[in-house]
């Protein structure tokens, strides 16, 4: 039996147009689509072949206001079992640091949980640090940038690719997993599996239930700050090169002026 919690994140869809709220830099939610982060449905994806590897039980982890409950449905729609959502107007603003303390406490109200699995980096904050900073609070092992998982009996034995090959890791259960991007192709929810997950159990629970301090969450808790942020620039028109029969050479002594040839 494999007891497993997944941390799932709902994030601004990156389809839609993404802004920071003007009055204190922090996400501006209503702005664009709210969506299951694509990391974290892989996440769900890994945890869910391992329960149908053996036995297992898959619960949802988020952190998010009352709308991430839409992650929620989508994660137990695709097959895991039962979830908690903390909810709680304080949290708003939060850092990774303070983040991680809520997960933390969270993931410890799931009775013998075995293992955790999380996406590498959020689409949203992009901070990568969430995971790291959960397995130091639990004081567990973490196996970072994972591309393929197994468990076995009470250890884990995850592969991570990198330019130079295959790097295998192993680790004691219970564990933190974070996975990569290639690790698989989640599946798409089914008809029965939406209609399944409108009866799965969701805890409700606010920082205070965790005994968590308010005064460590949110904004003004806050250790680290954005101070401005600006978009993208748009892009400039690129150079044109006519070609007269010497394109190629005109093309070529672009690319030395740029360094790039
Ligand atoms: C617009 C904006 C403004 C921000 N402002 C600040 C700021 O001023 N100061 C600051 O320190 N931070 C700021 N952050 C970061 C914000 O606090 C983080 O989004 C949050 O703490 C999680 O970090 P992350 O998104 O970088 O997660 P990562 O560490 O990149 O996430 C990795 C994985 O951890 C899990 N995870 C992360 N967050 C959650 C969650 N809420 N619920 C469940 N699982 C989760 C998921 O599995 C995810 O795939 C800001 C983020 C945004 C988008």
């Amino acid at each position: 039996m494999t007891n497993i919690v997944v941390l799932v994140k709902q994030v601004p869809d990156t389809y839609s147009e993404r802004k920071l709220s003007g009055a204190d830099n922090t996400l501006d939610r209503e702005s664009a689509d709210a969506v299951l982060d694509e990391i974290n449905e892989k996440a769900v994806e890994e945890a869910l072949k391992i329960k149908e590897a053996g036995e297992g039980e898959v619960t949802v982890v988020s952190v998010g206001p009352d709308r991430a409950t839409d992650a929620i449905r989508k994660a137990l729609s695709m097959g895991a079992d039962k979830a908690i959502h903390v909810s709680d107007a304080a949290l708003h603003g939060s850092d990774a640091i303070a983040t991680a303390k809520v997960l933390a406490a969270a993931i410890s109200k799931v009775e013998g949980f075995d293992l955790v699995i999380t996406g590498n980096e959020a689409s949203d904050g992009r901070g990568g640090a969430v995971p790291a900073i959960i397995a130091e609070l639990l004081g567990l092992p973490q196996l970072t940038h994972v591309n393929e998982l197994t468990v076995d009996g009470t250890s884990i034995k995850a592969d991570r690719y990198t330019e130079d090959g295959v790097t295998h890791l192993e680790a004691n259960l219970p564990a933190v997993v974070s996975v990569g991007e290639k690790i698989n192709e989640p599946r798409y929810p089914s008809f029965k599996g939406i209609m399944a997950a409108k009866k799965k159990p969701v805890e409700t629970l606010t920082v205070a239930d965790l005994g968590v301090d308010a005064a460590e969450v949110g904004l003004g808790n806050a250790w680290s700050s954005v101070l401005e942020a600006s978009p993208k620039p748009p892009r400039t028109a690129g150079e044109r090169v006519e070609d007269e029969g010497d394109g190629g050479s005109k093309v070529a002594a672009y690319l030395v002026a740029q360094k790039l040839i």
